[in-house]
């Protein structure tokens, strides 16, 4: 197990105060904190070898390539992907979605179905609905229940020939709760389904297997573990990404460009057109470098740890009622006080230095189920202490005083 002292070293924004208080961050799903050797690897880029990748025979863009193309192989292991050329760098999870709706549109007819659940967050809903609206193709739900997990026998009955996609997240940003995915996966392949898994906030906190999940596409954003916003990744089965038509046209996915026909560069760079995020990618590949370092069975038992100790103590809260109480769940948890408004605990919270999100969490369909406006979420990583919860724990028993 890691030291939390020597852990949070690396992280210099921790040690900053907020209204005159200790930061107190659990905003970790909405994004992560940022360690010094991920800032590092930004700085080397910027001080000693920026240079547009790909095209150049000089030196610093042969460097930067290199290294580009080395985050690309450290995802690949990461994910364990067959391929490096099944890794797509995006600028995130939202844009990796859009790219295979996009694709989907072509491929979908009047009439077929795709299939959601009801934990997701709004970017693994909107880009859906765009494309059923475009293709003529209805959008089923998977319910769920009080307790935040999703109704199996439901999916189950969704199923049939029809369906052409399904689309699920791993873990639900609002509530925390792992979904079976495995399942999820194996029974859309039987109708011969493709079935794309939204890892945003799974991957902070599990260390995703794409081959043993036999999953067609899986989607991640670097911010979210501990690397910079503004990239993330596709993950997609050779013979999907093959299948799937470019996303956007430009430099970089082109094989040969004439004003009659353009044929299109082999995979990956037949989806990324344009500069990427060249520095970025290579701080992602810096980030999962050093999330493995620390080691995903370590950082899950710890968070478990918080987790448990965090639910007990705010239950200890009279008037607290936590949303999303389901036995798979990571270490987020959503809640209220009684007849107090999320924003206005938040408000009180931050003038503490405790940095929580409130609000709908871009998952309005889950507050609807619960019929609220919103709640307040505080989601902890690994560079989280009891110390703090304790904290957050008396500035909503403050809170309460307060706003009651
Ligand atoms: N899906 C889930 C489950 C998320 O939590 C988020 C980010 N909150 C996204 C998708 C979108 O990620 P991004 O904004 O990095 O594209």
């Amino acid at each position: 197990m890691f030291k939390i002292e020597d852990i949070r070293k690396d992280f210099p924004i921790l040690s900053r105060k907020v209204h005159g208080k200790p930061l107190v961050y659990l905003d970790n799903g909405a994004t992560s904190q940022t360690p010094i050797q991920v800032i590092n690897t930004i700085v080397d880029y910027y001080s000693n070898y920026n240079a547009n990748i790909h095209r150049g025979v000089h030196t610093l863009s042969q460097e930067a390539t290199d290294k580009y193309e080395t985050a690309r192989y450290k995802i690949q292991n990461h994910f364990n992907a067959k391929h490096a050329h099944e890794i797509i760098l995006t600028s995130g999870t939202t844009e990796s979605i859009n790219l295979v709706a996009h694709g989907f549109a072509s491929l979908l007819k009047k009439n077929d179905e795709v299939i959601v659940s009801s934990l997701e967050h709004h970017s693994n809903i909107v880009p859906w609905q765009m494309l059923c609206e475009k293709t003529g193709a209805f959008l089923k739900v998977i319910p769920m229940n009080d307790e935040g997990d999703l109704v199996m026998e439901e999916y189950d009955k969704l199923l049939s020939k029809k369906t052409k996609l399904v689309f699920v997240n791993h873990i639900s940003n609002a509530l925390g709760t792992i979904n079976p995915i495995k399942y999820i996966i194996e029974k859309g392949h039987q109708v011969g389904a493709a079935v794309l898994i939204d890892g945003a906030q799974a991957c902070p906190h599990i260390k995703p297997d794409v081959q043993e999940l036999d999953v067609d596409f899986y989607v991640a954003s670097a911010h979210k573990m501990c690397g910079p916003t503004g990239v993330g990744m596709l993950y997609g089965k050779e013979s999907w990404l093959k299948k799937l038509p470019p996303y956007q046209g430009g430099g970089e996915m082109i094989a040969e460009v004439t004003f009659e026909k353009t044929t299109y560069a082999n995979l990956p760079h037949k989806f990324e057109a344009g500069t990427p995020n060249i520095c970025g990618g290579i701080a992602f590949g810096t980030a999962i470098d050093y999330l493995n370092n620390i080691g995903f069975d370590n950082i899950a038992t710890y968070e478990h740890e918080l987790l448990e100790y965090a639910t007990k103590k705010l239950l200890e809260i009279e008037g607290l009622k936590i949303y999303g109480t389901s036995k798979n769940k990571t270490s987020v948890i959503s809640f209220n006080l009684n007849g107090i408004h999320p924003y206005d605990v938040g408000t009180i919270l931050d003038k503490l230095g405790i940095a929580v999100r409130t609000g709908h969490h871009c998952a309005q369909p889950i507050m609807a189920y619960y019929k609220i406006p919103g709640t307040v979420r505080a989601s902890f990583a690994f560079y989280n202490t009891k110390e703090e919860i304790d904290v957050l724990v008396e500035g909503v028993k403050k809170a309460k005083m307060m706003l009651s």
